[in-house]
């Protein structure tokens, strides 16, 4: 047996720092477990869940009615199964966490009541919202509240490179912290590492969303699905940078103009402004298409008083007016790592939560404001089932990272998303068709061949984000190609292709 390199242990070990990750550490920390938070993460910033706007959707006392949106909006794909758990935990878990144990002051009415918000999709008014900047009145005060825990250790700035696995259990992660892959050795491991936003050229994720998590988890043999879906968001800013201009703003009664200076949504949906995602989404790319642009017009709300931070980003950008050009642009994943109502995955010794697990929930089409609320519930469940499974951590041997050959220039892993991005956004974007998909998985394919040749002597974050980015880039191509039915976010635009109709009437 080799020497046993240096390592640290945990009960838990918890990756990724938004609020699935949180919700993890602070549930299995309840429960008595030591845990360990890495993160790669250098800010609150580099979370998705930082980024958030609209709000947390709550059931609001009526679990049935929210259950039907969030089928609704899926096309009917979502689990039943899985929305029942969420409709059910998610007063609790808001009342719990987010009241109760972090205080965060949602907007209220002048009344005091909350100024509970409505999103495209939803019935009711049921989101929860600090302006539209929601995300991070949450994560930076659940970051402060695990920071003075006594059983939780976070580190920033550490990401993980590989699972640690043995005899087909997971025992922890190599890091990239000093000596490279720096094993830490856990009873429970779970990813919580966001989305996929850097696969796409535009996408309202940070940076750091290179599906890392989906990829080491593929990688080590755990089931994915649903990868097709990736959910592109009608309402992204149509300049260099984009960001999101929340579906809130439609939720209040902003509407869609084309280049014609027309309203154009009641001809693609009777819920108008306010249809599920995937079809707003597709509406504005063909009307974008067919008469040069499309604005969001937000001069029937109160844009300035009721969204100051989305104002604010507006005049940052040079936009004076109350017409805002806007384009779809990737948003969320709405598959990933295959789990159950526990955030268990098919490999023993390893949950995922939040983004990049796939519990059912959104099935082919998320609801907006869902997400937080997936990440919070899971998180909380999962948390609990790891440290309930006692298992101690167990120094097993780990693969060594080989670390000989000099570094790449910086410009190669650059060069190398781009081709990524500009496959992705070609062939596995809003539309797609089946030759599409079959010349990007080659592309693809040659692309991973490429970065495998350089991680196997180099040890960077950077290559390893890239080799990640294009695992999961592969799986997204595979699933797309492997499913010939339209259906929420993966729309073929063959002639043939089969439509199906939605099984859940709106
Ligand atoms: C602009 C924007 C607005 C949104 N608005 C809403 C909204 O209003 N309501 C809603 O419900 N949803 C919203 N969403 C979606 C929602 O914010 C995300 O889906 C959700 O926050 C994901 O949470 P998470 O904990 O799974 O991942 P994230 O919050 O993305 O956190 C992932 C973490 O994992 C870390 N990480 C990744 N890889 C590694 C690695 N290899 N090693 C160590 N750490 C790693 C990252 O640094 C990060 O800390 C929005 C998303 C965006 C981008």
């Amino acid at each position: 047996m080799s020497e046993t390199p240096p390592h640290d242990t945990a009960d838990v070990l918890v990756v990724g720092s938004g609020i699935a990750g949180c919700a993890v550490a602070l549930q299995a920390a309840r429960e008595d477990a030591d845990v360990c938070l890495i993160t790669k993460a250098e800010r609150p910033a580099d979370a998705s869940t930082d980024w958030a706007q609209g709000g947390i959707s709550t059931a609001r006392g009526d679990p049935e009615a929210l259950k039907r949106d969030v089928l609704a909006a899926s096309d009917g794909t979502a689990d039943p199964n899985a929305v029942d758990v969420l409709v059910r935990e998610a007063d609790a878990a808001v009342e719990d966490v987010l009241l109760e144990t972090l205080g965060i002051g949602f907007d209220e009415r002048e009344d005091g009541a909350f100024d509970y918000a409505r999103e495209a999709a939803h019935s009711e008014r049921r989101i929860l919202h600090v302006d539209a900047a929601t995300g991070r009145h949450v994560l930076r005060p659940f970051l402060n509240y695990l920071d003075d825990h006594d059983r939780i250790e976070v580190r920033q700035d550490t990401a993980a490179l590989e699972l640690v696995t043995h005899e087909g259990r997971v025992h922890g992660v190599l890091t990239d912290e000093e000596p490279t892959g720096n094993p830490i050795y856990a009873g429970a491991t779970v990813l919580a590492t966001g989305g996929i936003g850097a696969l796409y050229p535009r996408s309202t994720n940070p940076d750091g969303a290179t599906g890392d998590g989906i990829s080491m988890a593929a990688l080590a043999g755990a089931d994915v699905a649903d990868l097709e879906y990736v959910q592109f968001h009608p309402t992204a800013f149509d300049g260099e940078e984009p960001f999101l201009l929340s579906e809130a703003l439609r939720g209040e009664g902003a509407v869609f103009r084309n280049g014609d200076g027309r309203r154009f949504m009641t001809e693609y949906h009777s819920d108008a402004e306010l249809a599920p995602r995937d079809v707003v989404a597709r509406a504005v790319a063909t009307e974008r298409e067919e008469t040069g642009e499309v604005v969001l017009d937000v001069s029937p709300i109160a844009f300035d008083a009721e969204f100051p931070t989305i104002a604010e980003s507006c005049r940052e950008h040079g936009l004076e007016g109350a017409e805002i050009p806007v384009a779809p642009c990737e948003h969320f994943l709405c598959g990933g790592i295959d789990v159950d109502d526990r955030g268990r995955t098919s490999l023993e010794g390893l949950y995922a939560v939040g983004e990049c697990a796939r519990t059912g929930v959104h099935g082919a089409n998320r609801l907006a404001s869902t997400s937080l609320l997936e990440g919070l519930v899971w998180g909380l469940r999962a948390g609990e089932a790891a440290a309930g499974r006692k298992a101690k951590p167990r120094v097993v041997d780990a693969t060594e990272l080989r670390d000989s050959d000099p570094a790449l220039p910086e410009r190669f892993s650059a060069e190398k998303f781009t081709r990524l991005q500009r496959t992705m956004n070609d062939s596995l974007g809003l539309e797609r068709d089946p030759d599409g998909i079959a010349r990007a998985s080659a592309v693809l394919r040659r692309l991973k061949g490429e970065v495998d040749a350089y991680t196997r002597t180099r040890t960077s974050r950077e290559l390893y984000e890239l080799r990640n980015a294009c695992v999961t880039a592969l799986l997204i191509a595979r699933a797309a190609g492997e499913n010939p039915e339209s259906r929420g976010c993966h729309h073929l635009v063959r002639e043939d292709a089969p439509t199906a109709e939605p099984e859940v009437p709106r």
